[in-house]
């Protein structure tokens, strides 16, 4: 990792030096939580205060979270909880591919599934009227686009919907959120709500889906019964250690980190402008830890690779979608397969010690000589 400016932390995020402690002590303290013996039931509290911290850290003392396999998994937990014969499910047209490619399985099943169109910055409350009627039973929309850094208004969202029928059950998917810009769930309204422990720093393979207090879930995978018998199987212990303690210091630290990673995004920005690169930033109103530029003309693939060979790694769009040609998110912002093609992705962490100027200037560069070569 010597040397490498890592620029792609919206993907995936290095785990803190002390999450990699707790999870080699619960490795070594590897009793089973379900065990009757006083070594495991003690192992079992400490997952029980883990769930109520975490409840606690995004205000959701109402409501309690299950510790899933990811936010993969958290965020189909939640749309299966959506009863087909209760009415139909509204989901956004950018939504992660966990929620949107679930909510097209429900749909091939039968389910009328409404998208709900965007605009650069993201969902409109005011359009909410359009889309959600009394026939409406559920709503899933992500509360910062892993893509653009959109954010969405989720509370103004979400009353908006609660509005027109109080009894339409709403989902956030808050991965690129928690953390990253405030969260309280009992603020915003909503009635699930998904985080993911990779993205802060914490280690990969788990998520958690917060579910308020007499929501109705359904058991996604049966068992043993561990999660409330929502989601069996023995809880992975490490995981769930670490994501409180990476949840608690970002939490701790998540004000002046903002700052840091807002003069990272704006020295990225200030060299493509000093370099007159011509760009347009894909969203409003974003999260200070995304930022993905179009640039017409460019490949963003090839410059993803360009700048690999100077160990600077940025992504074209989110880890999921990189691999496939079109990109829903951007189609659905309006942009053209030029600009699409042209776009990338950059992300920031404050944990991560990089030199940001002389990491944007390379960027410039490398933009500028690219498409030199287009054109020449
Ligand atoms: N939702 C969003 C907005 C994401 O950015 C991601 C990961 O990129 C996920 C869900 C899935 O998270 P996980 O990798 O924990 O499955």
């Amino acid at each position: 990792m010597e040397n490498v400016i890592f620029l792609d932390n919206a993907s995936t995020t290095k785990p803190f030096e002390e999450v990699n402690k707790i999870v080699d002590k619960y490795s070594e303290n590897f009793y089973n939580p379900s065990a009757l013996y006083d070594a495991a039931v003690s192992v079992r509290k400490d997952i029980e205060n883990a769930r109520k911290n975490l409840c606690k850290l995004i205000g959701g003392e109402e409501g309690t979270i299950y510790f899933t396999g990811s936010a993969t998994e958290a965020n189909n937990m939640a749309l299966s909880s959506f009863n087909s014969h209760a009415g139909e499910l509204v989901v956004s047209e950018i939504e992660h591919p966990s929620v949107f490619n679930k909510a097209k399985a429900l749909e091939n099943a039968g389910v009328k599934v409404k998208y709900i169109c965007v605009s650069q910055k993201g969902v409109k409350p005011e359009d909410i009227a359009k889309f959600i009627s009394k026939e409406t039973a559920f709503v899933s929309i992500m509360h910062v686009s892993n893509e653009t850094g959109i954010i969405n208004d989720i509370k103004s969202i979400t009353t908006q919907i609660k509005k027109i029928n109080p009894k339409v059950i709403v989902h956030a998917d808050g991965v690129q959120a928690f953390g990253k810009i405030p969260v309280d769930v009992m603020d915003l309204g909503v009635d699930m709500y998904t985080i993911s422990a990779h993205k802060i720093h914490g280690v990969k393979g788990i998520g958690a889906l917060w579910v308020k207090n007499k929501v109705k879930l359904s058991p996604i995978i049966y068992g043993g019964g561990q999660e409330n018998g929502f989601r069996s199987g023995t809880e992975n212990v490490a995981a769930i250690m670490s994501f409180e303690y990476a949840a608690k210091k970002i939490l701790k630290e998540q004000q002046q980190n903002a700052e840091i990673v807002s003069k990272q995004k704006q020295a990225i920005l200030d060299s493509l402008n000093s370099h007159n690169i011509k760009y347009v930033v894909n969203g409003e109103n974003c999260s200070p830890y995304i930022l993905s530029i179009s640039v017409d003309g460019l490949r963003g693939e090839v410059l993803v690779h360009s700048l690999e060979q100077s160990k600077i790694y940025v992504s074209t769009g989110s880890a999921c979608s990189s691999k496939k040609p079109d990109n829903r998110t951007l189609t659905a912002l309006g942009r053209t397969l030029s600009e699409i093609k042209g776009s990338v992705r950059i992300s920031f962490s404050a944990y991560e010690n990089v030199n940001i100027h002389q990491a944007a200037e390379k960027i410039s560069q490398e933009i500028e000589k690219l498409l030199i070569k287009i054109k020449g």
